[in-house]
């Protein structure tokens, strides 16, 4: 018997779906999820105790693989000083300047507990202080779940938007404009429209919510712009991007190609928390004032700064800090994305792959797509073919064809080319 499957069938009793999350219940590629036992280095054991070489890292956090020593170690000594004290701590501070050296343009952060909080947080921050309501999302890019943000684009370009998710009303959707990403026409046409009303703007950087599309240099230097000319603050969401592609984030890549480019805010989540329930937004130290018990804008939260988790993301922040961190991490990324364009280009595949630091994507188009719409042409039942064939061999790759992959420090080089092994029988 499947343990797998009689675990799912036993969750889709209590839970809704099986899953506290949706993308785990394999709704896009079919077949039964895998319910997870242990997890060591690059690896984790699932219900059969089969073995599956670990591409999503929780979805971006295990940037260090699983269980790292140095971690568990700290985790374990927080956790004996105590699980949540609703009182400030030292370690919340050490994480903030941790923070602040490795981000400049943060100046001041608060820590939250998921990507969703701190996107949220971050939009109505940028709203208090601009005593704007207008925002701008691209589509494609996910910020976590809250109701200004799942919204879909409207019936034209410069329309407002329309809600993806029952629950959410129309009122509120109709405060995001959704523009396509990469596309500096649109861009312009909604400042020109609405820069009066625009309270912010809010873009992954690399958007790991659509595979992996990187923003164009001119888009990202257009926009920069384009918020300042009009007075709406620059959100950039690094949940997925911060310590992953660079030790500075997507930003610090930016920044060497646009000069003096900086977002005013900045949200991040994942890594900093190294597996553990923390997130954070911060930047420009004007804007951060206007936060409470400052200024007018309310936020808060119970479990905010918690000292297990903090511990736990220090010290995951002090191991990618070594020298040499990202160069070894960033190779063993590029074996895979290059062994896989090469064996696709083999077997004339339509294929192409691209990767930053630790975070990769592959498509199965010939070309890589600079927006959602184009993303959404891959052939899906090919994908699931692939994706299952890598899983029936212990690779564990997205369950969906519009997410992002994640390579750890834990990967070894034999861990790359036993996938690319895999992946030639996928393909033959
Ligand atoms: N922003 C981005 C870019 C994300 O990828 C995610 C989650 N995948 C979120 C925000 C939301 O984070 P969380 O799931 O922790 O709420």
């Amino acid at each position: 018997m499947d343990k797998n499957q009689e675990l799912f069938d036993r969750a889709a009793a209590v839970i809704p779906g099986g899953v506290n999350s949706p993308v785990r219940a394999f709704r896009a590629v079919g077949g039964t999820p895998r319910f997870v036992r242990r997890a060591e280095g690059a690896y984790f054991w699932d219900a059969n105790d089969q073995r599956y070489i670990d591409y999503i890292g929780s979805w971006g956090p295990m940037i260090l693989g699983h269980g790292h020593p140095k971690v568990v170690e700290a985790v374990q000594r927080a956790v004996l000083e105590g699980f949540s004290y609703g009182a400030p701590t030292e370690r919340e501070i050490e994480l903030a300047e941790a923070i602040i050296a490795l981000l400049p343009s943060i100046e001041q952060v608060r820590l939250v507990s998921s990507g969703t909080e701190a996107a949220m947080s971050a939009i109505r921050l940028a709203r208090g202080f601009t005593g704007r309501s207008l925002m701008i999302k691209f589509e494609g890019c996910y910020h976590g779940h809250a109701d200004s943000l799942l919204v879909k684009a409207g019936s034209g370009l410069a329309t407002f938007g329309n809600p993806t998710s029952a629950g959410v009303p129309a009122e509120v959707a109709q405060h995001t404009l959704v523009l396509p990403y990469n596309d500096v026409e649109a861009l312009e046409l909604a400042f020109q429209r609405h820069g009066a009303e625009l309270a912010t703007v809010i873009i992954e950087p690399i958007a790991g919510n659509m595979n992996f599309v990187r923003a164009s240099v001119p888009f990202m230097k257009r926009l920069r712009e384009l918020c300042t000319q009009h007075g709406a603050l620059l959100i950039l969401d690094e949940v997925m991007t911060g310590f992953r592609v660079a030790l500075g984030g997507a930003q610090s890549l930016y920044a060497q190609q646009i000069p003096g480019f900086a977002p005013d805010l900045t949200v991040l989540g994942k890594v900093i928390g190294g597996g553990m329930p923390l997130a954070a937004f911060g930047g420009r130290r004007d804007v951060m004032a206007k936060l409470a018990p400052l200024g007018g804008v309310y936020q808060a939260g119970t479990l905010s700064g918690n000292p297990v988790a903090t511990a736990c993301g220090l010290a995951t922040l002090h191991e990618i800090c070594q020298p040499g961190f990202y160069e070894t991490l960033a190779g063993k990324t590029r074996r895979l994305v290059d062994g896989l364009k090469t064996l696709a280009a083999e077997k004339k595949i339509a294929f192409s792959a691209d990767c930053e630091g630790g975070m990769f994507g592959f498509f199965l188009l010939p070309e890589l797509p600079q927006n959602y719409q184009v993303v959404m042409t891959t052939d899906g039942p090919a994908f699931n073919r692939f994706f299952h064939a890598m899983l029936d061999q212990g690779v564990y790759f997205a369950p969906a064809l519009y997410e992002a992959g994640f390579v750890s420090a834990a990967h070894s080089v034999a861990d790359i080319d036993a996938t690319l092994a895999a992946a030639a029988h996928a393909w033959s």
